[in-house]
């Protein structure tokens, strides 16, 4: 596959589109972030680097690490998980209340943020500085021994943060949180504020594309049924209440975040990030779920 040609063509093609959506300001640190960026990575199992345009710019890496916490709670609970978090998509935006109460405080899926909340108290029961243990984790799959959060960031959104706050008191009067709610939102906060550029972000997806082994250091990081688990709420669930045309229109397991990144993978081919700030409706990166399209359209590759 001639993945440099692919992806020149996307960054020429993309250009118009940089223009359209909006930038995440409920976060007032993200409002700041410079819109007309665009980056796209991509690691093949072997290791080749594949990226154009700012791929190597760090941006916030917010719900794409609702993610790799789940991947430490799947580790730790395997299939207890489930009975504190549903694995149905939602239909309603990410920041979404409206389901709790009918449902006795289980969220539908771990990549909502009521849902990431639960997985986030899960890691506070189990670790005293539980987003260190995220960070490790992203250190490990990435190769990056660098890889932090942005503390303004953390403290910006840690300022602002009633909504989820309302969401985490809520759950723990129906006994589903179990740490104090100040805990899940500080830990909560900092793993959203994670940084990271499309190459290192790309590679971290490696292990989903290998049936849950890195494939760089040998690592097995999930059995391949979880890998596969995971990846089919990723189809389902990543990109929120625009789930179901994601899948149309991209036909890639995928998760992003209100920083305007998206991760991806080709079962046995690679990983993939792509990153440009403004959004659409739901949440998601206008440019990036485009780049994405044209990705899968241009090589003929999806699960599909
Ligand atoms: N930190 C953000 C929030 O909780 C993450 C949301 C997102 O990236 N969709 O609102």
């Amino acid at each position: 596959m001639d993945y440099p040609s692919v992806l020149e063509h996307i960054h020429a093609a993309i250009q118009p589109e940089l223009e359209r959506g909006q930038v995440a300001t409920y976060i007032p640190e993200l409002a700041g972030v410079p819109p007309r960026q665009f980056g796209m990575a991509v690691v093949t199992l072997a290791g080749e680097v594949h990226a154009v345009g700012d791929a190597c710019v760090p941006f916030s890496i917010q719900s794409i690490s609702k993610l790799f916490a789940l991947v430490l709670a799947l580790q730790a609970e395997g299939d207890a998980l489930w009975e504190r978090v549903g694995r149905e998509p939602s239909g309603t935006p990410f920041n979404s209340l409206v389901q709790l109460e009918a449902e006795c405080g289980r969220p539908r899926n771990p990549f909502i943020n009521a849902g990431a909340l639960v997985v986030t108290d899960i890691l506070c029961s189990r670790h005293a500085v539980p987003e260190h243990v995220v960070t490790g984790l992203l250190r490990r799959l990435s190769g990056n021994p660098e890889v932090t959060w942005n503390p303004r960031v953390a403290r910006s959104e840690r300022m602002h943060a009633d909504r989820n706050a309302a969401m985490a008191h809520f759950m723990k009067s129906f006994g589903n949180l179990r740490n104090p709610v100040d805990k899940v939102l500080d830990v909560y906060c900092h793993q959203c504020a994670i940084e990271m550029h499309c190459v290192d972000l790309a590679r971290s997806m490696l292990f989903l594309a290998n049936r849950g082994v890195n494939p760089l250091n040998g690592e097995r990081v999930l059995t391949a049924s979880l890998s596969k688990r995971l990846s089919a709420l990723m189809l389902t669930c990543g990109t929120y209440d625009a789930a179901g045309d994601f899948a149309f229109r991209v036909g890639l397991p995928a998760k992003s975040g209100v920083g305007g990144g998206i991760v991806a993978v080709i079962p046995d081919t690679c990983g993939i990030c792509v990153w440009s700030p403004r959004l659409d409706e739901a949440g998601n990166s206008h440019a990036g779920s485009l780049a994405l399209e044209m990705f899968t359209t241009l090589t003929g590759r999806s699960i599909f």
